[in-house]
C-alpha cells in the first residue's frame, strides 16, 4: 500500500462530495465524537442540529475537529482531517444574518437535510432539546492521506513491514 498526502484541492473536493463525517470536541480533557452530516464551502463546513452534548461542549470550548473518509478497500482509501473553530449561527439581531442564510442554503441542498438533527432529540431526557442549532466551522487545516495499491516490484519498495514476522501487501 502506498500512502502519499492529498493537495488542499484535492482534500476541500472530498469535503464537498462526502457531506458527512465525524465530528470531535473535548471538554475538560474529554474527548467526543459523532458522526454527522454538513456542507462544504471553501474556509468553512455547515451543520444543523438540535440542543445537545455536542452543542454544549462546543459551545464551552470551540476547538473542534473533523475527519471525513472514503473507504473503497483496504488498500484504497482517502481520509481528510479538518482542524477548525466552531461559531454558532442564531437568528438574533447583532449575529451575522448572511453566514446563517448561507448554511441554510448549502444544507438544503440535501433531502430531509434536517431530520438526524431532530431525530437525536427523542433519546434526550429534557423536553426542550429540540431546539434547532446552526453551526459553521471555521477551516483553520486540513491534511489529507489518500492510500492506494503499491504496483511496484516488491524489491523497489522503501516501506517494509517493520513488525518482525509481518510482510505488507
Ligand atoms: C449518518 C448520520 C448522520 C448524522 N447527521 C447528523 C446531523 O447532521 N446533525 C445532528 O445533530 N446529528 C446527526 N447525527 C446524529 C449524531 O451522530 C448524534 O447522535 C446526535 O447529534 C446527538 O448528539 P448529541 O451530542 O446532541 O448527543 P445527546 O443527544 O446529547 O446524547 C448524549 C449521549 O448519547 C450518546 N450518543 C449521542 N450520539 C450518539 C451516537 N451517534 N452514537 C452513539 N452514542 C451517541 C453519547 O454517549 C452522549 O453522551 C447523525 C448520525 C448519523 C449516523
Amino acid at each position: 500500500m502506498l500512502i502519499s498526502e492529498m493537495s488542499r484541492q484535492e482534500c476541500c473536493d472530498l469535503l464537498a462530495r462526502l457531506g458527512f463525517g465525524r465530528l470531535a470536541c473535548a471538554y475538560e480533557n474529554q474527548p467526543y465524537i459523532v458522526p454527522t452530516y454538513f456542507a462544504y464551502e471553501p474556509e468553512h463546513l455547515y451543520g444543523f442540529a438540535t440542543l445537545g452534548q455536542k452543542i454544549e461542549w462546543m459551545r464551552l470550548n470551540p476547538l473542534v475537529c473533523l475527519e471525513a473518509d472514503e473507504v473503497r478497500s483496504h488498500v484504497q482509501w482517502a481520509s481528510v482531517v479538518v482542524r477548525g473553530c466552531y461559531e454558532e449561527l442564531p437568528e438574533k439581531p447583532g449575529y451575522d444574518s448572511k453566514m446563517r442564510q448561507q448554511a441554510e442554503v448549502l444544507l438544503r441542498k440535501r433531502f430531509m437535510w434536517w431530520q438526524t438533527g431532530v431525530a437525536a432529540a427523542q433519546t434526550r431526557e429534557q423536553s426542550n432539546r429540540g431546539i434547532p442549532v446552526f453551526y459553521c466551522i471555521h477551516i483553520e487545516k486540513v491534511t489529507g492521506h489518500r492510500a492506494s495499491r503499491d504496483r511496484r516490484p516488491y524489491r523497489d519498495r522503501t516501506s517494509r513491514a517493520t513488525v518482525p514476522g509481518v510482510v505488507t501487501a
